[in-house]
């Protein structure tokens, strides 16, 4: 027969109490597997979480929601989860501030990816973002071309920090706006100055045409290159 609210049941379910440590075994398993399945994606945080806090996140989403409608979860064992999650939390954050390796390994280091006004491809590369993502995130802070921004650093949250040229020192740069950036130049145009639609590398645009190859990345895409000053 039925019975409403089996306290052994909804604690345990039909698992002796001994399952308990083996939640925590478990626990602490994956726990680790998705932290080095987050690290392992090359992708930073995601807007001011951290992979770290990222990994605390998902370790407790599960454990929270399934015991509330599947009926052969205990409540207990859910509990030890988040016990032991919180725990790894905390001695990790706690280990990783006292140890800068630990820090590094963990959540990796802030990336340059942009020095002096050039795009370092390497390290773009290594930052697991698209050309797109990257620009979108410069124009929301009112960038124009890269010929504006002294240096860009990934933080390890994955946030931008952003250092700009004074007006007098800007550049000639890519133009990061769509519809500069996709408007290919066809070789009858006349440019003073022509930037690499991949690399973002700035050339004279005499004796350069649509089929020539950016020295760089070998990509032959130019586009007009801007001057124009932050207004901001
Ligand atoms: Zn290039």
């Amino acid at each position: 027969m039925f019975e409403f609210a089996d306290w052994r049941k909804i604690l345990m379910h039909d698992h002796p109490f001994g399952f308990l440590l083996e939640v925590v075994l478990r626990t602490v398993i994956m726990f680790l597997i998705i932290l080095i399945a987050l690290r392992a994606s090359g992708r930073r945080g995601i807007k001011q979480l951290s992979i770290f806090e990222l990994v605390l996140i998902i370790g407790l989403g599960s454990a929270a929601g399934d015991p509330m409608f599947y009926d052969d979860v205990g409540i207990l064992p859910a509990f030890v989860v988040f016990l032991v999650v919180i725990t790894l939390y905390i001695t990790v954050t706690r280990l990783s501030d006292r140890f800068v390796k630990i820090e590094k390994l963990l959540e990796g280091k802030p990336l340059y990816v942009i020095r002096d006004g050039k795009l370092l491809m390497d390290a773009f590369r290594e930052s697991g973002l698209s050309q797109d993502e990257f620009f979108a995130e410069l124009r929301l802070r009112n960038i124009e071309h890269l010929g504006q921004v002294r240096t860009v650093l990934i933080e390890t949250s994955g946030e931008f920090s952003v250092l700009f040229f004074a007006d007098e020192e800007v550049k000639y740069g890519l133009p990061i706006f769509p519809d500069e950036l996709q408007n290919r130049l066809n070789g009858k145009e006349n440019c003073e100055y022509i930037a690499c639609a991949k690399c973002g590398g700035v050339r004279e645009g005499k004796n350069i045409t649509r089929l020539t190859p950016c020295p760089e990345c070998e990509v032959c895409e130019w586009v007009g290159a801007s001057n124009a000053k932050r207004i901001a």
